[in-house]
């Protein structure tokens, strides 16, 4: 059995049981440390945090979480490792790089006005998915890559490369970040094109378009797609979501799809006030909401647990073991 790399050592793959596949334990965006006034950080407060909201997933039986945060979002090696012994969750981190428009490539925007930058993206990858990430000894288990919306720049595509080379000499998958219901059937012909076996693949946040011609036009690639922003209302309508993954379940497509919720239990920086309107369109997005909501709906709707277990258990453990 393949084993995988959690924060806190390797895990037999056929352990990793009921899995969220795509979540965080805060949102950072680059720049948050330059604002004077952003609330300074206690680590083991902020893993305190972290690990009493998380861990509210394992009354409903999740084992296992992979946190897809990606270098340029303030991953924090320290904080997962803290978060999965406070907890006892498996947590497995993300090497990989976010998109162009909200991630920090101006280090490698530079570099790549001299030389061609893939190769180096490409051993920095390896690095952290074979030798570890800083000093921590910790290495990723997952690689992230992530485009921006209705195009993929000339910088994601070199991470994308780099991404499918480090992918194919370390076996581990690779997940993506689509934005606004975009790019998902482009994000799969490029990997694909570039040798990936599609079965290695999750194309994230799909549950952004609710076209079945679009599910169906990444499906056929013969990747994994990502239903993982359940409660993010104020991107995408839940209903839509919902309406969309039953039709996909009806066409028998269970052992295509993951659950999960692109959660996180703190933004960093200073207080973020949202408007009212925004606020009650994200009223119930939680590391918990896919139970408490989303799958009692989805059984009102038909679907069955042996469906909800193909989609929680089978298809991450899979694709973890290849
Ligand atoms: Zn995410």
């Amino acid at each position: 059995m393949v084993k995988i790399n959690t924060v806190l050592g390797t895990l037999p793959a056929d352990q990793m049981g009921p899995t969220l596949m795509h979540e965080h334990m805060v949102l950072a965006y680059p720049g948050w440390e330059q604002d004077a006034l952003a609330q300074p950080i206690d680590l083991k407060e902020l893993a305190s945090a972290c690990a009493q909201a998380l861990g509210e997933v394992k009354q409903f039986g999740i084992k296992t979480v992979v946190d897809a945060t990606p270098c340029d979002l303030w991953r924090n090696i320290d904080l997962d490792r803290m978060v999965a012994e406070k907890t006892g969750l498996n947590i497995i981190c993300a090497t990989g790089m976010y998109y162009e428009a909200e991630g920090m490539p101006v280090y490698l925007k530079f570099r790549s006005q001299v030389m061609d930058i893939t190769a180096e993206l490409y051993e920095s990858f390896m690095q952290e998915l074979t030798a570890g990430i800083g000093k921590t000894g910790v290495r990723a288990g997952v690689i992230k890559v992530a485009t921006g919306h209705g195009c993929i720049t000339p910088y994601e595509e070199k991470v994308l490369k780099a991404a499918a080379r480090a992918q194919k000499e370390t076996g581990v998958p690779i997940l993506t970040h689509t934005q606004q219901g975009t790019m998902g059937p482009e994000q799969a012909a490029l990997l694909t094109g570039e040798g990936v076996n599609p079965k290695k693949i999750v194309i994230g946040h799909m549950c952004g378009n609710a076209s079945l011609e679009y599910q169906m036009s990444v499906i056929d690639k013969g990747v994994y797609i990502g239903f993982d922003r359940w409660g993010l209302d104020f991107l995408f309508p839940d209903n839509l979501r919902r309406a969309t993954v039953l039709g996909l379940l009806g066409l028998g497509f269970a052992d295509r799809i993951v659950l999960s919720q692109d959660c996180n239990a703190r933004i960093l920086g200073r207080p973020f006030v949202m408007p009212d309107f925004i606020q009650a369109l994200i009223a119930d997005w939680s590391y918990t909401h896919l139970f408490k909501n989303i799958i009692p709906q989805l059984k009102q709707a038909g679907v069955t647990d042996g469906q909800i277990g193909q989609m929680m258990v089978d298809n991450p453990k899979r694709i973890f073991s290849g």
